[in-house]
């Protein structure tokens, strides 16, 4: 695997390859798991080259103590990414990324001011501009983001279609531990009982879904997931809702194109899922 921390080296091997490759890129946080390593491999399925970015992107976090806390293991991420086959790795530092402190901000209407919008003011924005910037340094066919950041892909895809970005996205599924638990670096920071109690969750949304089908109204849904929520200790729920997977507009009855957010502590730590509606 080739490594690069500086963006003009990198663009000039990629100036190379891409007359004879299709390029995927994987931009990721680092902290890798299984779930990355799932984009990895879809990537490589329709390119000759992946390349995987790592970088913690301070200008995306509201609250400066996640991104001091945010895990980083680069050793662990290397043999990874080289166990997964990834061809290319860019590991920039952030004096590399931002030359000088960046004054833009993204506005993508409602798109950001709701779900994490509303509790992370700032941080689609800040996605916004990183995934910019990396789009513009790769220059990728090709470009995969998980479905765990569901709202996250919907404005990435509003800024690839505005902006008229030259390449494909490609949302890839969620990847789950056994009992469920959506993988999540940020799992990492949790101890071994708040561990169980982050499964809370995904047992939510499972809930959630069967409730709804049997036809209970969205009110009463929500007021029973808070319940659920609040019966476990250190677990605090932030919203619970079903949207449409379109447009993210609330919902009160089911479609098939419904999809249930949820987003909560458990401890210190923020962690989100979601399900679909129909498989
Ligand atoms: P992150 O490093 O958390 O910024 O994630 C990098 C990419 O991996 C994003 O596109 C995420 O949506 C995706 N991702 C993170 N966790 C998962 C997961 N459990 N399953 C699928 N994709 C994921």
């Amino acid at each position: 695997m080739e490594v690069f921390n500086e963006i003009e080296p990198l663009k000039a091997f990629l100036k190379d390859k891409r007359t004879t490759c299709s390029i995927g890129l994987v931009p990721t946080m680092g902290a890798l798991h299984a779930g990355h390593s799932s984009l990895i491999q879809f990537s490589k399925q329709e390119n000759q080259l992946t390349v995987t970015s790592i970088f913690v992107n301070p200008v995306q976090f509201n609250n400066p103590k996640d991104l001091e806390k945010y895990p980083r293991m680069l050793e662990h991420d290397i043999n990874m990414l080289c166990k997964a086959g990834c061809d290319v790795l860019f590991v920039p530092d952030t004096q590399e990324m931002y030359k000088q402190p960046s004054t833009i901000q993204f506005d993508f209407g409602h798109l950001d001011k709701i779900l994490e919008g509303k509790f992370r003011p700032g941080h689609f924005s800040g996605v916004a501009i990183i995934v910019s910037k990396f789009f513009h340094i790769v220059q990728p066919n090709i470009a995969y983001f998980g479905q765990k950041d569901f709202q996250q892909f919907k404005v990435i895809e509003k800024l690839v279609n505005e902006l008229q970005f030259d390449l494909l996205l490609r949302p890839v599924p969620i990847f789950r531990e056994a009992d469920g638990l959506a993988m999540s670096s940020r799992n990492l920071r949790l101890n071994e009982t708040e561990r169980k109690k982050a499964i809370v969750f995904y047992e939510s949304l499972l809930f959630a879904k069967q409730m709804l089908l049997q036809g209970k109204m969205i009110s009463q849904v929500k007021e029973l997931v808070k319940q659920k929520c609040e019966l476990v200790e250190g677990v605090r729920l932030e919203y619970f809702e079903m949207v449409s997977s379109e447009n993210l507009l609330a919902q009160d009855i089911v479609t098939e194109k419904s999809i249930l957010l949820i987003a909560g502590f458990v401890g210190e730590v923020r962690l989100i899922d979601n399900l679909m509606m129909t498989p």
